[in-house]
């Protein structure tokens, strides 16, 4: 029987080994951008509570909404039967998806993915092409940690230690200019990997059901931003050789690349896209998978064309209420346009401040998602020896002067709300030159 010291959890991709060694941060609360400990101490969210978070913590428009509908109804299934906040939550998120016109709710990122794939692979059996089952994903994707969702994700211990138990999709290089073995040298972008996209599509189309991307920031690979015009290029094959594109915007959705969805910045339209993350305003678990009219038609007929999924607390009312309390504020205030400032106020501070420093091979952002890689050296791109842990220590460190990031592996992620202050966002980086310095010393 553990002893009353015994610390009981189990926490998620977290080494619990370094997590018993090292300080614990116990949040007991939040106001705004920042997270409170016990003891009172302050630290800015600098990473929006795993890029979630979108008006701040405490927000009284949402906190008032979740408590009103809490006072209604707290759940009842959306298993052929509905409730009012889903409907107008659907409602209200389809103008921000044009071009499609149904939106399929889960509690989270990955089972919204999983529920993606499941579309494109019984859209195209409905449609009597069932040989195209294969999926292409991005070389070092992400898209949650659900089995079908690792499957389409990127190499690495996270994958491959389930391998034997997860179905291959087809791939292709990701645009990682900064170590891209085609055009890492090359002044600018040769677009090698579209054109991989196109040859594998030549070769291999007919199986493939869809393509599924992180579209333009590569989230948990490292924030690896592509160049403008690669979503619209992938877009375009897609369209060629008649497959569906499947858009993800967990990470990347509700302003954190500067626009609302990442879709936007090159007016793509998916046939499906994945929402989750900050659609509740970062306050509870809800998730949303939006699909094309013509997608949706092919399921419609007997019992054997439905979609086989469905979550107990799929589109949870209280959920459906925080989410429509946060799209009131995308609507009568200015929160976009604030984030984009504040991105660009980041991006300066970044580039006279970070970006020269010696253990920094490269800033990459794209509106506030943004990522620092680390180096042994700055010539060789030699990533830092892993025994030195360099990225962790610099989060570490910047915890000392009250920051709260976390990265990812050897590129420190910054990713605060929206409403970050500009003060809050000089902390940001002034705790980074910290971290940096600290490691820099040994
Ligand atoms: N897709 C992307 C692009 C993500 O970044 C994430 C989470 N980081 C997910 C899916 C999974 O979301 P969740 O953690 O809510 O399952």
């Amino acid at each position: 029987m553990p002893d009353a010291d015994h610390y009981p959890l189990w926490h998620p991709f977290t080494q619990m080994a370094r997590f018993e060694r090292e300080p614990r941060l116990v949040v007991a609360r939040a106001e705004g951008n920042r997270l409170i400990d016990a003891s009172g101490a302050e630290y800015v969210d600098g990473v929006a509570s795993l890029w979630a978070n979108v008006h701040g913590h405490g927000h009284p428009h949402i906190v008032d909404a979740i408590r009103e509908q809490a006072a209604r109804l707290q759940h009842s299934t959306l298993l052929g039967i509905t409730h009012e906040p889903a409907i107008e939550l659907g409602r209200r998120l389809l103008p921000h998806f044009p071009g499609r016109s149904r939106v399929f709710f889960s509690e989270n990122g990955a089972s919204a993915v999983e529920v993606a794939l499941k579309m494109a692979l019984q859209y195209q059996a409905n449609r009597g092409q069932p040989e195209r089952r294969r999926i292409v994903a991005l070389d070092m994707a992400y898209h949650g940690d659900t089995l079908g969702a690792v499957g389409v994700g990127g190499a690495g211990p996270f994958r491959d230690v389930y391998a034997p138990f997860l179905f291959e999709p087809l791939r292709f290089p990701n645009a990682y200019r900064y170590r891209c073995a085609r055009c890492a040298a090359a002044p600018a972008c040769t677009d090698a990997c579209v054109n991989a996209l196109r040859d594998l599509l030549e070769a291999r189309g007919g199986e493939v059901a869809a393509v599924i991307v992180e579209p333009r920031v590569q989230g948990a690979g490292g924030i690896i931003v592509a160049p403008e015009g690669h979503l619209a290029a992938i877009r375009a094959l897609c369209d060629e050789f008649g497959v569906l594109l499947i858009a993800d915007e967990v990470a990347t959705g509700f302003g954190k690349t500067g626009a609302m969805f990442a879709c936007d910045l090159e007016g793509v339209t998916p046939d499906i896209a994945v929402a989750g993350k900050g659609i509740t305003g970062g306050y509870l678990p809800l998730s949303a998978t939006v699909a094309t009219e013509e997608v949706y038609r092919a399921f419609l007929g007997g019992e054997e064309r439905k979609l086989f999924h469905g979550h107990t607390y799929a589109g949870n009312p209280i959920c459906c209420a925080a989410a429509l309390a946060s799209l009131d504020l995308f609507e009568t205030t200015d929160v976009l346009a604030r984030g984009r400032a504040r991105a660009a106020l980041l991006g300066e501070l970044l580039a006279e401040r970070v970006a020269p420093h010696p253990l920094v091979g490269e800033v990459r952002r794209q509106g506030l998602m943004t990522g620092v890689e680390l180096v042994a050296d700055r010539e060789t791109r030699a990533p830092p020896p892993p025994e030195r842990e360099a990225g962790w220590r610099v989060c570490l460190a910047a915890r000392e002067r009250g920051v709260f990031i976390r990265p990812l592996g050897d590129v420190v992620v910054l990713m605060p709300p929206l409403s970050i202050e500009e003060d809050e966002v000089e902390r940001i980086v002034e705790a980074v030159v910290h971290g940096l310095d600290r490691i820099a010393r040994g």
